[in-house]
């Protein structure tokens, strides 16, 4: 997906209103429309001589400043010109049906396949009822949020599954956050030759009736894209849209995020999933050996459920590794081999994935002792990794704040504040960015 300079000029004009005031704001600019983008100049359309000449003379500076602000490129400016009434025909609507990012989709994800339990009925209740009724003010916008792998994804995509099945007049665009992020960033690039590519999507993006979108997290930190995805959602809420999110955690505590979105995200409904409880886990398995045509004795499927509690994904991996060995084995799996590979299949990643494995890593990477990362030291060389160990504690591990905190010494909001750190830090500095990406990949092994 792709932001359109059109979208970074709307955004501008909207800025543009509020600085002029809407009087003076009428007078002149209300029917300026964007034309093209090329080599860094917006042209921009006005419906008189006249007009175009005094915008140039008087506005010009004005909203290149803007627009330099929102691109963040000091090159860009904007030419103003008439453009006769017949040829200001507005923007291209195509209605087609559009699928956007449906290829993403994975089939096997479901409502039919997904298994309900206490810990993630609500979640499972309001994703269905909005892939049916779409645009209820009650339920829109859908925030849901729950720890790693415990069937978010699986359920977003099951309404964008059941649009695509059942309603031939919806059209919906699922993307992740990242993705969107991405493309934020490379419609910012005026060099690239999209502009007919990108044009499509953006109509196509426009007449979404459901914007979906997975792992809002991510756009912490990013002011430039949490602004344009404001009135992104704007748009499309005021016209009955629905939109659709998930989030590790809670709008209020994805940080820094503006207010409005914050507000914005909690308007609708707001619903989380907790980690499965036993008879879910063992119903979950029970769907999983199916798919695998794996037998198991009652007693094994009880200690894994038992045993491997975390989270499905983690469920579904133990599945996948006893399937393994069953292949490459031929092994007929007694309950004393399940135990050996599940309890080794767990220590591996609880190794991995723990407050001492990733302080060292991150010592490791920084190149000081972890230990100190413990201590009460502030200077920068310890500061910035005792933040990242925070930060990544939080990304990778279901510890709270409190426990995180604790761990160093201190308290849950020392431990959000390193998070705000690494995360503005990591926007302003790719080198820095990179760095704790290349952390991140070599803890998840
Ligand atoms: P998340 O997005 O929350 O990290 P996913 O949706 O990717 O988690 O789920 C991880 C895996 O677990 C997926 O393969 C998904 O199909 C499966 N899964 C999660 N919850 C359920 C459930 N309630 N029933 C069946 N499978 C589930
Ligand atoms: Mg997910």
């Amino acid at each position: 997906m792709h932001f359109l300079p059109e979208d970074v000029f709307d955004l501008c004009l909207g800025r543009a209103k509020k600085l002029m005031g809407p009087e003076k704001y009428n007078s002149w600019l209300s029917n300026a429309s964007f034309r093209s983008f090329n080599d860094g100049v917006f042209t921009v359309g006005l419906d008189s001589e006249i007009r175009a000449n005094f915008v140039t003379h008087n506005y010009k500076d004005h909203l290149e400043e803007l627009l330099r602000e929102v691109t963040g490129d000091s090159d860009v400016s904007v030419v103003f010109t008439h453009i006769p009434e017949t040829l200001s025909l507005g923007r291209v609507n195509n209605s087609s049906r559009h699928e956007l990012f449906s290829n993403f989709l994975k089939p096997s994800y479901v409502f039919d396949r997904f298994i309900q339990g206490p810990n993630n009925r609500l979640a499972y209740a309001t994703a269905y009822s909005v892939a049916y009724e779409m645009g209820q003010s009650s339920t829109n916008p859908l925030f849901i949020y729950g720890g790693v792998g415990l069937g978010k994804t699986h359920l977003i995509q099951a309404i964008a599954h059941h649009i695509k099945d059942n309603h031939p007049d919806r059209t919906f665009c699922y993307i992740s956050s990242e993705e969107f992020l991405t493309s934020y960033v490379r419609a910012l690039m005026p060099h690239k030759n999209t502009a007919r590519e990108m044009e499509n999507f953006k109509d196509k993006f426009r007449n979404s009736h459901y914007l979906i979108m997975d792992d809002v997290q991510f756009l912490a930190g990013r002011e430039g894209t949490q602004e344009l995805f404001f009135h992104l959602f704007n748009d499309l809420y005021l016209r009955g849209r629905q939109i659709i999110l998930t989030s590790d955690r809670p709008p209020h505590e994805i940080e820094p995020l503006e207010e409005r979105l914050i507000s914005r995200f909690q308007s609708g409904m707001v619903v989380d999933i907790k980690p499965p409880m036993l008879e879910t886990r063992l119903a979950i398995l029970n769907q999983k050996l199916k798919d695998e045509n794996i037998q198991l004795d009652k007693e094994i499927v009880f200690y894994l459920a038992e045993t491997v509690k975390s989270n499905v994904r983690q469920l579904e991996g133990a599945v996948n590794l006893l399937a393994a060995n069953i292949r490459i084995q031929h092994l007929v799996l007694s309950l004393e081999n399940v135990r050996s590979i599940i309890t080794e299949y767990l220590g591996a990643s609880s190794r991995r994935l723990n407050p001492s494995s990733i302080t060292s890593t991150v010592g490791e990477f920084f190149g000081i002792n972890p230990n100190a990362l413990k201590g009460k030291k502030r200077k920068r060389e310890i500061l910035v990794p005792r933040q990242v160990s925070m930060f990544l504690l939080r990304d990778l591990t279901n510890l709270s704040l409190e426990e995180i905190g604790s761990f160093f010494g201190r308290d849950h909001s020392t431990v959000l504040n390193a998070i705000k750190r690494v995360n503005s830090m990591m926007s302003d500095d790719s080198f820095f960015k990179r760095k704790i990406l290349d952390i991140r990949e070599s803890l998840l092994g």
